[in-house]
């Protein structure tokens, strides 16, 4: 059998700990015996992000924006004890911080859904995506402790010195908390455009909920921004792919979503998709059946799996015990970024290969090949636990048996 030719590569980008150790079994196994695989290559391992002073990492990102399509392995973000443990030069920032700032992009976070594995929230038969803006806010607020009675003010100056407005927050007349949060419009706005971007290319609804009622100016900006890109650049796309786009009150939001089958995205503020995103992750069961895209306003995207290195996993797999880590997440962000090229690029058979590998993956778990976290979820009659390496073996034997 021939394998299937690629035009264009994809960025690969290798990382940490017991994902980097699937990486190379769903390549082996999975990828490299049907694929011609072209990519461009980079290597954000700890050591490698030292030995470079972090800059392999901003190539990465810059690699995404000519090439289009990444899929990343997680990464560790290192803390006091991992600069230690890595005898590293300096702390650096977290790798995915660094990549969505350079790409100005969005999270997507969907679960991956198998018919044995029922949500918490029964109705919830399709994903829900949940696209959080992940920039500003409280996130990047300035608060005190208010210690004693006193006026909490604030007031705006112009770059030329004007005084535009000088406004009380608080007579405070006992102790108490103060907070000034902030948002920019060009922020907002490619979080909408990211938005849009990916609910025409999943071919999804989009949600969008802030509580604009309460928040007459603050979260009402939001409200409008994304009104505004929509009727300017979207409204006809999404009429001509049949698509919604839907703004609701948060509150209303969260009563919908409940009761939804989903099927849609849920855009949401920084804070509200922290949250959510967590809500929804928990009902369908596992972090280890989460992938995550960071989509870029001007529709680069980067697959990843949504947890991280599995720490614990590694240590055992590094003393030469065996793991049964779940490689679903990471082998969707291979498949997605593989689909994504296919769909660019017009070719059709890299898009058929990665549907087929995703439908062997979901019908491996389906007749009772799992791995360990998925053991006490699935509700099927027979469960066969196999090891990290023997599932993704498993998923070739299926595949391979599949017309
Ligand atoms: P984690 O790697 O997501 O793992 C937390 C726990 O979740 C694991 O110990 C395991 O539970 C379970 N788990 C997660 N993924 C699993 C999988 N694929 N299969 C089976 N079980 C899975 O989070 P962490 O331990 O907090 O972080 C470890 C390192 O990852 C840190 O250095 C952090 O900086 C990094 N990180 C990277 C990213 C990223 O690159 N996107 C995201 C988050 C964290 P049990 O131990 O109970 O089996
Ligand atoms: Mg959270």
């Amino acid at each position: 059998m021939s394998k299937i030719t690629m035009s264009t590569p994809l960025v690969e980008i290798n990382g940490d700990e017991m994902t980097r150790i699937i990486w190379d079994y769903i390549k082996e196994h999975l990828i490299l015996p049907y694929v011609d695989l072209k990519t461009e290559y980079y290597d954000l391992s700890l050591v490698k992000r030292d030995e470079t002073d972090d800059q392999i990492t901003v190539e990465a990102a810059e690699a995404i924006k000519k090439y289009r399509v990444g899929v990343k392995c997680a990464t560790i973000t290192p803390n006091a004890q991992r600069v230690q443990e890595y005898g590293l030069k300096r702390m650096y920032k977290s790798p995915n911080g660094t990549i969505r700032a350079i790409l100005d992009g969005t999270v997507f976070r969907a679960p991956i859904i198998v018919s044995c594995i029922k949500p918490f929230v029964r109705p919830w038969v399709k994903p829900i995506t949940i696209a959080r803006h992940a920039y500003g806010d409280i996130y990047k607020c300035q608060e005190f402790r208010v210690p004693t009675n006193g006026k909490a003010e604030i007031s705006f100056t112009a770059e030329n010195g004007e005084k535009l407005f000088h406004e009380t927050v608080f007579d405070f007349k006992t102790p108490g908390v103060l907070m000034a949060t902030y948002n920019k419009d060009d922020s907002i706005i490619s979080f909408a455009r990211a938005c849009f971007e990916y609910a025409l290319s999943t071919n999804q609804d989009l949600w969008f909920s802030t509580k604009d009622t309460i928040s007459k100016k603050y979260d009402h900006t939001f409200k409008d921004l994304f009104e505004e890109i929509f009727k300017k650049e979207y409204k006809a796309k999404f009429e001509s792919a049949g698509l919604t786009y839907f703004y609701t009150l948060i509150d209303d939001a969260v009563a919908r979503v409940m009761r939804s089958e989903g099927g849609f995205i849920w855009a949401c503020k920084n804070y509200d998709g922290d949250v959510m995103s967590d809500m929804v992750a928990s009902s369908f069961g596992s972090l280890a059946m989460m992938t995550s895209v960071l989509v870029s306003p001007d529709g680069n995207f980067e697959f990843e799996a949504a947890h991280g290195t599995v720490t614990r996993h590694y240590y055992k797999h590094r003393d030469g015990e065996k793991t049964s880590t779940n490689s679903m997440a990471t082998l969707f962000a291979w498949t997605g970024a593989l689909k994504k090229r296919g769909e660019l690029d017009n070719n059709a058979a890299l898009v058929e290969y990665a549907n087929k590998m995703e439908q062997a993956a979901l019908t491996t778990i389906e007749s009772g090949y799992v791995t360990k976290d998925l053991a006490s979820l699935a509700e099927l009659d027979e469960i066969h636990i196999l090891d990290t390496e023997g599932f993704i073996v498993k998923v070739k034997e299926i595949y391979d048996t599949m017309a």
